[in-house]
This record gives C-alpha cells, structure tokens and sequence, in this order.
C-alpha cells in the first residue's frame, strides 16, 4: 500500500501524545522530531518538511491547545489539518470552459502514464459527468503513442482524432478542437509527446501548443514512485508551462509518499486526480483531507463508501441482506457478494480505508491472498447448484469429488463448508439481536 511507511510512523508517534492530559512544549518538540524523521524518510522535500514542522509547532506550543482539555486531541488535529494543506486543502475540482469544448493539455515525462492517464480521464469525465470527449494524439514522435491512444479509444468506444506523425501538433490540436464542435465532443483531452528528461525543444513545442489552443486546464502527469524527482519535474513544467494541476499515477504502488506530500508545497498546484492501476476505471478524484486521514490511521469511510456506490449492485445488495436476515444465504449468494467485494479492489486498500484497522492487531498481519479466495471460488463453482442452496447435501464422495474438481484438498473444501456454517450461524444471531433492539424500542 502507498504511503505505508510513513503512516506506520506518523500514527505510532502520534499515539504517544494522544492521551495525554496534559502536553509539554517538550512533548510536541519529541514529537515534531519524530513527524521531521517520517517526512524525511518518506522522501518528503526537505525544505517542505522544515516549514511544516515549523508551522506545527507554532499552533501546537500555543497556550489555546496546552491548556485545553484534550491536548494530546488538539495536537493530532493540528497534525492532521496541516497535513491536509500540505496536499493542498479542498479537493479542487476540473476545470470547464464556458464555451464548448473544454480543453485540458496532458504533459509530462515518458513512461509517467500519460497516455493511460488520458484515457482513465475521458472514461471518468463520460462516467461521473455525463461528457462526450474527443482524444488527441499530438505525440508525433512516437508511432506508438498513436496506437495506445487509438487502442484506448477502441476499449472506450471513444473517437480519437490523430493526424499520423507528420502533421505539426498545434495543426492537429487546433484541427481536433474543430472536429470536437462539429460533433459535439465538449472536452477534448490532448496527448502530448514526453520525453525521458525534460528538455527545451518539448518545452518549446508545448508552449507553442499552450498558446495557440489556450487550454483550461493543463495536467502535469507524474510519477509518484518517483519521489523527489517528481518534485523536479513538477517544478520545470510549472515554470515553462503555469500547469494548472497534477495527476499523480501509481499511487496503487508501494510508494513512499514524497510526491504526494510535496508537489503542492513546491508548485502552489493542486493534486487533482491520483493513478491508482493500470485499468481505464482506476483515476480517483484527490481528497487531501481524505488522503490525511487515511495516512494518520483515521480512515476513509467516505471513499469506501463512494467505492461501494460505484460498485455495488444497490438491488442485489438489498436482496442479499434480505436472504442473510431469512438465513436463506447460499453459497450462490456467497459467491455473489465475494464477486462485489472483490470488485472493488484489493482487500488490503479497502481495510486501510478503515479507523484505526492497522491497529487491529489481527488485521495487522493478515496477507489478504487473492490466490486463497481464487480457491474458495473453484471450490463453490465445482459444487452442484443443489450443494450450494443446500449443503447439508455434503457426504463424503461429494466432498471428494468437489476437492477434484476445484483442485483443492478435502481439508480445504471442509474447512470452507465450516466457515459457511459459522457465518449463516453469525447473521442468524445478528438478525436476532437487531429484532430484539427493534421490538423495545417499540414497546418504550
Ligand atoms: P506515458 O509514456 O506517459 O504515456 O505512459 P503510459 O501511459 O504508456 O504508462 C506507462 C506505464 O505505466 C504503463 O504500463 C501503464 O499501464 C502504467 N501506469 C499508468 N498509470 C498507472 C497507475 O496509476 N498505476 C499503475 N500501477 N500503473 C500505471
């Protein structure tokens, strides 16, 4: 997970000073030493750091948070809301243009996920806003890059306008903006060409772009794996070009967190989205202060909840819960509802979204193994539709002939019956109590 170290640290540390009755300005000075340490290690810019540290101290060595009740309380949450600024405060919003189309200009090194960025951005825009977009392959250096893009666009069922590698890339931006009216396209997301480093020529070609289309936004795609490279790159984009956000790819990666936690300080730009997988559907809108939460261990039940919305089948979740309050529950059901779940990510991100989870000393240690709910799967797919409505059916040939044909052990396939068993015995008991809670309530 992103930002794993980090968190580790900053929550131990905070630990320490959040019972506190009472909170010496040695206290907090241990305790922006150990934040300084985190930061550093976590590859945070050392000059972001040190202004951090200062403003912490500054509002948390102050007579209002000493000398309130809950000190240690009112320390963290300077910690946290400062936390949330260095990300850049409210989650900003993109950009759109009053006329039609609006124009967003995606630049940034090779290999930072451009390309794949342009098109998880049209998919968002289509899926959460409604938008038509049109994609522009303006990479003419590489042939490549027009064929991603064309790929992309086919996966999509999104046009993509390309003028080959001949034609000059303001020609072809200017002629996809005429296109994009023409049929209605209001945004229109342009590819660039990247480089490995970032050189004059590319600047000089993108200005040229810039000024030529005026663009409404232009989205700097970096690298967070990258760390305090990203930071460079971020600032020599900013200078030549006045990006107006950032999209920070691969946050899915066990990155450290520097970029994340310093390009906003660095660029005065904002992290408007984050990569989080190769797959067209993983771009996430940045919440800095969800991001904040998540990284002192606060959790992100908000997200999750998003998650779910966006994943969750509403009807068949409702059906679900009616067959777990009748203990009708199935193994069909049981398939259904691991499928959901499973849509939603890996369970380890979505345990992190969770307050306080890493402290649960059992989940700590848990290796969530998509391999173990693979089996679990072939196990109930190998079952007869009869054994999953009902398996009290379940003998000893049939147990034997479900482990062949999942390739599992019988060990396994009984332990699963098992822990089916103690589930349906679990929702009966929650069922109970939730009738118990309703029916005094009705009588007071
Ligand atoms: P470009 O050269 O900047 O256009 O980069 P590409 O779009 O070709 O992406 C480079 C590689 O990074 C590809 O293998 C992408 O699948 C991968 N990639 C892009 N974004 C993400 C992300 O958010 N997470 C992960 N894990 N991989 C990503």
């Amino acid at each position: 997970m992103a930002f794993e170290g980090l968190a580790d640290r900053l929550q131990s540390t905070i630990q320490k000073i959040k019972g506190k009755g009472k909170v010496t300005e040695q206290d907090v000075k241990e305790m922006t030493r150990e934040v300084r340490l985190a930061l550093l290690e976590a590859d945070v810019n050392f000059k972001v750091v040190k202004d951090f540290i200062k403003r912490i101290k500054e509002r948390a060595i102050d007579q209002e948070v000493m000398e309130s009740l809950t000190p240690g309380q009112q320390v963290i949450k300077v910690v946290k809301e400062e936390l949330t600024t260095l990300m850049g405060g409210e989650q900003s919003k993109i950009a759109v243009a009053d006329r039609s189309p609006t124009v967003i200009m995606m630049v940034g090194l090779q290999g930072a996920g451009k390309t794949t960025t342009t098109g998880k951005l049209a998919n968002l825009l289509r899926k959460k806003f409604n938008r038509s977009p049109l994609l522009v392959a303006a990479d003419v250096y590489r042939p490549a890059a027009i064929n991603q893009l064309q790929t992309l666009g086919k996966q999509l069922d999104m046009p993509v306008f390309s003028l080959g590698t001949e034609a000059n890339p303001v020609d072809i931006a200017n002629q996809a903006i005429e296109q994009a009216k023409n049929n209605h396209n209001d945004y229109v997301i342009i590819d660039t060409a990247g480089r490995l480093h970032v050189d004059n020529d590319l600047m000089a070609e993108l200005q040229q772009i810039k000024a030529d289309v005026k663009p409404d936004e232009i989205f700097l795609v970096v690298d967070a794996m990258t760390g305090q490279d990203a930071v460079n790159v971020a600032e020599s984009f900013n200078e030549q070009l006045d990006i107006t956000g950032v999209v920070l790819t691969k946050l899915d990666g066990d990155t450290r967190g520097g970029a994340a936690l310093s390009i906003k300080a660095v660029t005065d730009k904002p992290i408007k989205f984050a990569g989080m997988g190769e797959k067209l559907d993983e771009l996430e809108a940045f919440h800095p202060e969800r991001m904040a939460s998540r990284i002192l261990g606060m959790g992100d039940v908000l997200s999750l909840i998003e998650k779910a919305q966006d994943n969750v089948d509403e009807k068949k979740a409702k059906e679900l819960e009616e067959k777990m309050r009748s203990a009708s529950f199935t193994f069909d059901d049981f398939l259904d509802q691991m499928a959901q779940v499973r849509s939603m990510g890996p369970m380890e991100d979505l345990l992190g979204m969770l307050p306080g989870a890493n402290k649960m000393k059992g989940l700590k240690n848990v290796q969530f193994d998509e391999k173990q709910i693979s089996h679990v799967e072939a196990i109930i797919q190998s079952m007869t539709k009869k054994e999953r409505q009902d398996p009290n059916l379940m003998n000893a040939s049939r147990k034997k002939r479900i482990a062949k044909g999942s390739g599992r052990s019988v060990s396994e396939v009984n332990r699963l019956l098992k822990q089916f068993e103690e589930m349906k015995k679990m929702m009966k008991q929650m069922t109970n109590m939730q009738k118990g809670k309703k029916g005094k309530k009705g009588k007071g």
